[in-house]
């Protein structure tokens, strides 16, 4: 025979063992497997989620104060465990009287009797709101980290990193579904003489205001703006034919023109003016996306070699 060896063998009154149990900031309880029914709950529990310890009588009552987007999750998950015999636990949004939601760890040990069938289920449940509004926030500011390492700080639009993302997907998009894709490089028309003339804190306004006019005039289907560099944007035309493409960029190159920017240091004009290449591929196989972008940018030289304030387009 084994060592009996339970609290009252041991010298401790089992009324020390309630106390204990009952003073901790974890709520233990008990179910009986047989019958299903709470034979014990801390009376903490009132403390936490309202409900008081002679509320909770069946394992229908804890189903119940499950949120219900949790429960289906957490039912299931904690009957296979303990039809299993395995300990376990698991993180679920409690209910409370007042209709209000408090995250709850509940850690689940499976007891079992002499001949190993299991018995009961005892156990403690945790709050972890406070861990879990960390998490959240965490994820918040995880969210607004990503977001901001993909904008550029000045014009608010997409950044060279978030450029080479998109060309790329599309690209291959485009290639799958033999698609046509193009592509518009914008450059200012003489933007360092417009620093030189006027400052270069108005040579930002200046950037943000194009950029804003470009986005624009861009907007439509899945059309991707963003600034390239510098005083350089890229403009990315999903599903665009060539024709379409010389459309959009014809209504950038006005949109900046009927915006009348004074730039008293320009070469061409009394006001500031960009220039545009512009490109479309069918991707397929021997085609390279690097190479797509340098025939682009190619254009855009040739816009600036042909006197600037114009676009360069295929054919
Ligand atoms: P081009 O007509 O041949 O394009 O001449 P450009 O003067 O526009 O071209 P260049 O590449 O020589 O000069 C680009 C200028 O853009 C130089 C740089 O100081 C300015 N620039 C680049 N980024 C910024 C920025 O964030 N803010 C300001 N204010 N200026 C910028
Ligand atoms: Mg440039
Ligand atoms: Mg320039």
């Amino acid at each position: 025979m084994t060592e009996d060896r339970s609290p009252s063998t041991i010298g401790v009154d089992p009324a020390v063992y309630k106390t204990l149990l009952e003073s901790t900031r974890a709520i233990p309880w008990k179910i009986d497997w047989n019958t299903m029914k709470f034979a014990y709950i801390g009376p903490q529990i009132e403390g936490l989620l309202g409900w008081t310890p002679d509320s909770w009588v069946t394992v229908q009552d804890w189903a119940e104060r499950i949120h219900p987007e949790d429960r289906e999750r957490v039912v299931q998950f904690c009957v296979a465990q303990s039809q299993a015999g395995v300990d376990h636990e698991a993180d679920y949004r409690a209910l409370t009287p007042g209709g209000d939601y408090v995250w709850i760890r509940d850690v689940v040990h499976v007891v079992r009797d002499g001949q190993g069938s299991v018995e009961a289920l005892v156990g403690f449940m945790f709050d972890i709101s406070e861990r879990k509004r960390t998490e959240e926030q965490l994820l918040g500011l995880q969210a607004e980290l990503q977001d901001l390492s993909f904008k550029d700080a000045l014009t608010g639009l997409a950044n060279r990193r978030r450029f080479d993302q998109v060309v790329e997907r599309e690209w291959a998009e485009a290639k799958a579904h033999v698609q046509s894709l193009s592509l518009v490089m914008v450059d200012i028309d003489y933007f360092k003489q417009y620093n030189d003339h006027y400052g270069h804190l108005r040579g930002d306004a200046c950037l943000k205001q194009v950029a804003d006019l470009l986005f624009g005039a861009a907007q439509g289907g899945r059309n991707f703006l963003a600034r390239f560099g510098g005083e350089e944007f890229a403009l990315v035309l999903p599903e665009t034919k060539a024709e379409a493409a010389r459309k959009i960029a014809t209504r950038c190159r006005d949109a900046i023109t009927r915006a009348r920017i004074a730039h008293a240091a320009s070469a061409i004009g009394d006001c500031l003016t960009i220039s545009l290449g512009v490109g479309t591929a069918v991707p397929r196989d021997e085609h390279g996306l690097m190479p797509f972008i340098e025939a682009v940018d190619r254009r855009l030289y040739l816009a600036k070699q042909q006197g600037r304030d114009r676009i360069v387009a295929e054919g």
